[in-house]
C-alpha cells in the first residue's frame, strides 16, 4: 500500500522548473497550476490545470529533465505520485499501449521545442521499448493475418475422439481450432490463441467454432448412432462474457436441430473464477441442458469451495497430471483425490493427454470413465473422424 503524500503550495510558488530532474508526478487535489515555458525572461504559458488533473508525468516516464516549468496560481494542494507508483503501472501496461505512450511523448516534446523555436531532439526512448517495438509490430502483424485468415475461411475445428475407457466405445470429441494458413500451412493454437484471446478476434473465431462444430456434429451423428454422442467446445473468457454468446449458441443449435445435451462447453478454472459476473450464463446453459466441463482442472489456484456452487457436469483432469502420474506419486495422489471428489459431486471425469498403454491401464484401474489422447488419436479433420470406427481396443494395454 502506498502512503498518500500531499504538499501545499502558496500562490506563485514554483513546483518545478524546466531542466529539473523529474522525481514525482502530481495530482491536483484542489487549486490550480500554470505550466509554462521560459524564453530568456519571458514566460510562455502552455496550459492551466485544475482539480483532478495530473501533471509532471512526462519526465518520469521517459527519464528526461522537466521540459517546462510549473507554479501554483492560488493556494494549491497536490498529491504526490512517486516514480515507482507511476513506472510500475507503465511497465505492466500492454506493450502496444506503451508504444503509443512513447509516440505521444515524442509528439508533445516536439511541440514544446517548436514553441521555443528549438530544433526538436525528440524524447529519450522508454527503457526496453526499442526491443519490444519489434515484438509489438510482429503481434499486430499476426493479428492482421489472423483477421484475414478468418475472412478467408482458413480456420477450422479439428476433432479429437473421446472414448469410454471401460468399453473402448467412441463417446464424443473435443473441437480444437486449427489454422490452415495459405502461406504457412497448418498452425496450432499455441501460435495464435494468445493473440486471439487478447483481442476481440476470439469472439469471431469462437462463433465460427460453434457454427462449424454443430454443423459437423450433425454429420457425426449419422455415422455414430450413440444417442449420447457429444461434441465438446472450448469457451474462452471473453467469449463467455460476451452478451451475445448464449443467444448465438442457441440460434445455431436450433438451426441444426441439435439437443443441448449433446453439446459440452469446456471452461477453464480461470474463466470460471474470473467471470463470476457471467455466472447466470452458466446456470442458463445448464438449465437448457448443455453439459458443462471444467477444463485444465488442478492447474489454477482457486479454492475448491466454488466447485460446489457451479452447475457442472464434467471435470477434465489436466494432461500435466496424466503425464507424470506413473513416475510421480504426488500426481497420482492428486488424480485419486480428483476421482473421489468428482464421484462425490456427481461429475463425470475425462482424462486428457493419454499417450501410452501404461497410462491407459492405470486410468482404467482407477475407473476413470472417459479419456482422450495421442494414444488413440490427435485432433483430425471431420472426414477422417467419420472413418475412425465405433470401437478401440482398450484391453490390449
Ligand atoms: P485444451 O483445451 O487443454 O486442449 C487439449 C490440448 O491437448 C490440445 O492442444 C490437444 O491437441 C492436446 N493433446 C491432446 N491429447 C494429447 C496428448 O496425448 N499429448 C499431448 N502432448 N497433447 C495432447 P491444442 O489443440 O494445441 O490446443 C491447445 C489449447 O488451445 C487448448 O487446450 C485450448 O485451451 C485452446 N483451444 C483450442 N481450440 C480452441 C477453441 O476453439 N476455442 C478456445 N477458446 N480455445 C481453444
Ligand atoms: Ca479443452
Ligand atoms: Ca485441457
Amino acid at each position: 500500500m502506498s502512503i498518500k503524500q500531499q504538499r501545499r503550495y502558496t500562490p506563485n510558488e514554483f513546483i518545478f522548473r524546466e531542466g529539473d530532474t523529474g522525481e514525482c508526478a502530481y495530482l491536483i487535489e484542489s487549486g490550480s497550476v500554470l505550466v509554462f515555458l521560459t524564453d530568456g525572461k519571458d514566460e510562455m504559458p502552455l496550459r492551466i490545470l485544475g482539480d483532478g488533473e495530473v501533471f509532471g508525468e512526462m519526465s518520469l516516464i521517459d527519464g528526461s529533465p522537466r521540459s517546462a516549468s510549473c507554479r501554483a496560481i492560488g493556494h494549491t494542494n497536490l498529491i504526490i505520485v512517486t516514480k515507482d507508483q507511476l513506472l510500475d503501472r507503465v511497465r505492466s501496461a500492454d506493450a502496444v499501449v506503451r508504444l503509443l505512450l512513447q509516440a505521444l511523448l515524442e509528439r508533445l516534446r516536439a511541440q514544446n521545442d517548436l514553441l521555443r523555436g528549438k530544433p526538436t531532439s525528440g524524447a529519450p526512448k522508454i527503457d526496453s521499448l526499442a526491443e519490444e517495438k519489434k515484438e509489438v509490430l510482429q503481434r499486430i502483424e499476426l493479428e492482421i493475418r489472423i483477421a484475414n485468415g478468418l475472412d478467408n475461411d482458413e480456420f477450422h475445428p479439428y476433432y479429437q475422439p473421446i472414448y469410454d475407457l471401460n468399453t473402448g466405445s467412441l463417446m464424443g470429441c473435443e473441437a480444437l481450432l486449427r489454422w490452415h494458413s495459405k502461406d504457412k500451412g497448418m498452425i496450432s493454437p499455441g501460435v495464435f490463441m494468445d493473440v486471439m484471446e487478447e483481442s476481440s478476434l476470439i469472439l469471431r473465431a469462437g462463433k465460427m467454432v460453434i457454427e462449424k462444430s454443430l454443423r459437423d456434429l450433425n454429420e457425426m451423428k449419422k455415422v455414430y448412432k450413440n444417442p449420447d454422442f457429444f461434441v465438446s467446445i472450448n469457451v474462452s473468457g471473453r467469449q463467455f462474457m460476451d452478451a451475445t454468446f448464449l443467444q448465438h449458441l442457441e440460434s445455431v443449435r436450433e438451426q441444426y436441430g441439435m439437443p443441448a445435451t449433446q453439446v459440452k462447453m469446456e471452461l477453464t478454472e480461470r474463466v470460471m473464477t474470473e467471470c463470476l459476473p457471467a455466472m447466470s450464463t452458466l446456470h442458463q446453459l445448464r438449465g437448457l441442458g448443455y453439459l458443462l466441463a471444467i477444463d485444465d482442472f488442478g492447474t489454477g489456484f482457486s479454492s475448491l469451495q466454488y466447485l460446489a456452487n457451479m452447475p457442472l457436469t464434467d471435470l477434465k483432469i489436466d494432461r500435466s497430471f496424466i503425464m507424470t502420474m506413473l513416475s510421480d506419486n504426488k500426481s497420482l495422489s492428486i488424480i485419486k483425490f480428483l476421482i473421489n471428489m468428482a464421484a462425490n459431486l456427481g461429475l463425470s471425469l475425462t482424462a486428457e493427454g493419454i499417450e501410452n498403454k501404461n497410462e491407459l491401464a492405470l486410468l482404467r484401474n482407477l475407473n476413470v470413465s472417459l479419456g482422450q489422447g495421442f494414444l488413440f488419436s490427435k485432433a483430425i479433420p471431420l472426414a477422417d473422424f467419420l472413418k475412425l470406427g465405433q470401437l478401440v481396443d482398450v484391453k490390449a494395454a
